[in-house]
Formats: C-alpha cells, sequence, structure tokens
C-alpha cells in the first residue's frame, strides 16, 4: 500500500483517495516572472515522480497545475521593461513547456492561468465578503484569519503575538509577520486593473489557487504538493479561503518538497550560484542527467546541488546503461533460468516497496543497482543466457519507462558512434526483444575488427605482449576490450582516454 508523508499531521499515513481508483491533484506552478531556475525543476521532478508512481499504482490522476502570471512579481518585470504581463510572461510559459518537455516531465492535464480565472477569483472573494471572513479597506479586500480558527493548523505556526486587523498587501512574507492578507487589492499606480462586481483593482496571489483547484478539482481534493516555502503563508492561506467559503475540507493529503541548495548555499542570482535548466545544459551535460540528480534525493530531505553530485548523476546513468549493452553481448541459447527470475522478481518487489514508501527512491534505487551487481557478477561468469538477458533488459527498461524516464538507452547514440544499428533502433523505437537481439560486433568498424582478430590470433599463439599492445592501441582509440571467461571477446566505445 502507498503510504505518503502528510504536512498536515505530520506523520505518514495510508493513502486513501476518494473516490476509488481516482487521484484529483494539484500542484503549485511558476510564477512566470522569469525562468524557472533548478530549485523550482526539483520540485516539479518531485510532483512528476508522485504522479508517475500513482499511475504505476494503478490510479488515474487529474491534474492541474497553475501558472501565475499576476503578482507582485510579474507587475514588476513587466513594468521594469514598459510591457504587459501577456507580453512580458509569454516566454517565461513557453520556456517553462520546453524545459518541462526536456526533463521527461508529465505534462499536466490543465495550465489554468491567473489571469483567465480572475471571474472565479472574484466570486469567491464575495462568497468570504458574504459570510464575513472578510472586510473592505480602501478599496482592498482582506482575509480576517482571526475569523478562521483552523489557521496555523498546516504551518504549525505560533498565533499567540497575533494581532487582530493587522494587515499586509504584499504576496509573500515570512512567519514574523502573520497577518490579514490581501485577497483584492485596490487599484495602484502601474498596476493593472480589472472592473469587477467587487470593485476595480487586481487578485491577491493566494486566491487564484483556490479559486483555480475548487473550479477544475471540485471544493475537496485528494492530493496538494508545493516546495516547502509554500506551507506559509501560500498554503496555509489556500486552505483558509477555501475552506472558509465551501464549509468543507480542501484537501485530504499535502506533500512538500524541501529546498534545494547549491554547494551548501541558498540560490541567489548575487552569489552566482544561481542555476538554470539552460545553464547547466550549456555545460555539457544531458537533462536526463539532471533529471537523475534532482530524482535521487528523496524529496523531504535537503538536496545540495554540486557539480560533483551531477557527475555522480552521470556515472550513476551510464552504469544502467553499460549494464545494458552487456546484456546485449550475452549470446548463450537457452531458457531463462529460476537464478535471474528471482533476482528481477526480489529487484522489482525492492523497488516498488521503496517508492511505496513514501516515494522513498534510495530504497527504490538500491534495490535496481544491487541486480546490476549481482548481474554484472552472473555475466562475468557467463552465467547468463540469452533469455536471461532479455528479461533483465525488459525488466530495466520497464522501470525506466514508468518511474525514472531518465532513458539509459538514449547514450548510445553518444557513446556508440559507429554503431549506426544502434542509433536506428532507437529512432524507431522497436520493442526491448530487438534491442536486445542486436549484434553488436557486427557494427564494429573494419579497423578494429581486423585489430580484434590479430589481437586473438596472438593471443591463440599465446604472444601476449603483441596481444596487451594492440589492446593498448584500441584504449587509445577509445575501444576498451574485454575478454570473456568463454574466450570470446567483447567491447565498448569508451572514449579517449584522459589526456
Ligand atoms: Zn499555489
Amino acid at each position: 500500500m502507498l503510504r505518503l508523508h502528510n504536512t498536515l499531521s505530520g506523520r505518514i499515513e495510508d493513502f486513501v483517495p476518494i473516490e476509488p481508483g481516482r487521484v484529483k491533484l494539484y500542484t503549485c506552478g511558476p510564477t512566470v516572472y522569469d525562468f524557472p531556475h533548478i530549485g523550482n525543476w526539483r520540485a516539479y521532478i518531485f510532483e512528476d515522480l508522485l504522479k508517475r508512481f500513482l499511475i504505476v499504482r494503478g490510479f488515474k490522476v487529474e491534474h492541474v497545475m497553475n501558472i501565475t502570471d499576476v503578482d507582485d512579481k510579474t507587475i514588476r518585470g513587466a513594468n521594469a521593461q514598459g510591457v504587459g504581463l501577456d507580453a512580458y510572461t509569454r516566454p517565461f510559459i513557453e520556456a517553462f513547456g520546453r524545459d518541462r518537455d526536456t526533463l521527461n516531465i508529465l505534462p499536466a492535464d490543465r495550465y489554468p492561468r491567473a489571469t483567465e480565472h480572475i471571474g472565479e477569483m472574484v466570486g469567491l472573494i464575495k462568497t468570504l465578503l458574504d459570510k464575513g471572513f472578510a472586510y473592505r479597506k480602501d478599496g482592498s479586500v482582506y482575509f480576517a484569519i482571526a475569523k478562521f480558527p483552523a489557521y496555523g493548523r498546516l504551518s504549525k505556526i505560533n498565533l499567540e503575538d497575533l494581532r487582530p486587523g493587522r494587515r499586509g498587501d504584499a504576496d509573500e512574507y515570512e512567519k514574523e509577520s502573520v497577518h490579514d492578507f490581501a485577497l483584492w487589492k485596490a487599484p495602484k499606480e502601474g498596476e493593472p486593473v480589472w472592473e469587477t462586481e467587487i470593485g476595480p483593482g487586481r487578485p491577491g496571489w493566494h486566491v487564484e489557487c483556490s479559486a483555480m483547484s475548487s473550479k477544475y478539482l471540485g471544493p475537496t481534493f485528494d492530493v496538494h504538493c508545493g516546495g516547502v516555502d509554500n506551507i506559509f503563508p501560500h498554503h496555509e492561506n489556500e486552505i483558509a479561503q477555501s475552506e472558509a467559503a465551501n464549509g468543507v475540507k480542501f484537501v485530504n493529503y499535502w506533500l512538500h518538497c524541501h529546498h534545494l541548495v547549491v554547494d551548501g548555499q541558498k540560490m541567489a542570482k548575487s552569489k552566482g550560484n544561481f542555476y538554470t535548466l539552460s545553464d547547466i545544459l550549456a555545460k555539457g551535460y544531458d537533462p536526463r542527467e539532471v533529471r537523475f540528480l534532482l530524482l535521487t534525493t528523496h524529496y523531504r530531505k535537503m538536496l545540495n546541488f554540486t557539480f560533483e553530485a551531477l557527475e555522480q548523476a552521470r556515472a550513476g546513468r551510464n552504469r544502467i546503461r553499460d549494464f545494458l549493452v552487456d546484456l546485449r553481448g550475452v549470446k548463450r541459447e537457452g531458457p531463462p533460468g529460476p537464478e535471474v527470475t528471482g533476482l528481477i522478481e526480489a529487484a522489482r518487489a525492492g523497488f516498488f516497496a521503496g517508492l511505496d514508501d513514501d516515494l522513498n527512491i534510495s530504497g527504490a534505487l538500491a534495490a535496481l543497482f544491487g541486480l546490476i551487481e549481482k548481474a554484472n557478477a552472473l555475466v562475468a561468469g557467463c552465467r547468463l543466457s540469452r533469455a536471461d538477458a532479455e528479461a533483465l533488459t525488459s525488466f530495466i527498461l520497464e522501470i525506466d519507462e514508468k518511474v525514472l524516464k531518465i532513458e539509459p538507452t538514449t547514450v548510445l547514440q553518444k557513446s556508440d558512434p559507429n554503431s549506426k544499428r544502434i542509433v536506428k533502433i532507437i529512432n524507431e523505437n522497436v520493442s526491448v526483444q530487438e534491442f536486445v537481439k542486436v549484434d553488436i560486433s557486427s557494427d564494429v568498424d573494419p579497423d578494429v575488427q581486423k585489430k580484434i582478430d590479430e589481437r586473438q590470433k596472438a593471443r591463440a599463439a599465446k604472444d601476449f605482449k603483441r596481444a596487451d599492445e594492440i589492446r593498448k592501441e584500441l584504449l587509445a582509440a577509445g575501444i576498451l576490450l574485454e575478454d570473456a571467461k568463454d574466450g570470446s571477446v567483447r567491447w565498448k566505445k569508451v572514449g579517449p582516454p584522459a589526456a
């Protein structure tokens, strides 16, 4: 059974959706005043892991993610450039979609934009005014948190020092300054204005998520996600607005992912440690390496982003790729053996049990890499049949397709430039069985093959000095030879050795 940590209770709970087999999921989306940074992507990748695993567990997921295209930051940015909100936010919305696809994140079913839901927000604010949870002051409308006794339940905030009637207009503020917050902001010089039933002005940030989530998912839904920095005030305010207006529980499970820091420090443009996805890709990394790194730290732990860690993610992904290459080299005919079947079953159980345990990705990956280690020993000892190799490959490609999406096979395109057939097969998306059956040796450069044959002859004649010379020559050309116990030779393109 899937168990998830609920910020509301502070405990890990069994996950039971409202409607059997369906999950209604709302995740706070980007504020499109800038390009998303890797801290934002960490949260979106955690949400992608959650969503993919819910699908694995048989749920039909209905996912809504908002686009905040009007708030303090977008208005400030648009004014600084002297353009309208729409013109200012459009490139950031487009970049968000592009980077999301690049990182293999499943798109949401809907991306409602705040500026297209002003009517829904006004309707919600009107209800709050009618029910006495909100009040007007100088053309703005504020939520009176003293009228909502459950305020603070999510963030466990201390309300003892709360002074009734204290107000704030900023969309974001610290816990120390807990106060009545703006639902609707009176017109101000240089800000967009909507003429509405509750008067002219523009919405506050928090009210958009309450209005759009209930429009698309109903007044009560299953899961709401965001980063820990959203807990207060944003999610606390969402709960207050929604539950006060609708009179029912807003969300059953609140999931929050921890911060990402860079080299142990808070990311900031002023510190020069602020990275967008394109900044990292420009340094020569593959987006799937970035995905792997952001995925591999448990979502409730702080993730320390360093380029060393990114190198480790690359090495981990390459290990999976190398294993798949090795499996392709297995030629021995024969049925699948019980040993490999047992290993795969244990790895499958371990992988999914890890994820069932509040998305414990470390446990899941330990099962995967444990399998690779044990199976590697079988490959080296020539104890695998072709059918075993196919079963192992199918399993790894299956969990990659369903959950990880780091696509280890795509690395083959870069690492095996000689291997035209492999590139062709990947491009044509043929079946796993076809992939396994590609005969890698037929793709060897004829000159390389000549050297390999010459070395085999030298070995047969016990001329080990010559054999070793050839091995070194090939390595200098980026070809690593591996002698199997049965006397056959396998090779791998490893790139030129470091200078
Ligand atoms: Zn939100």
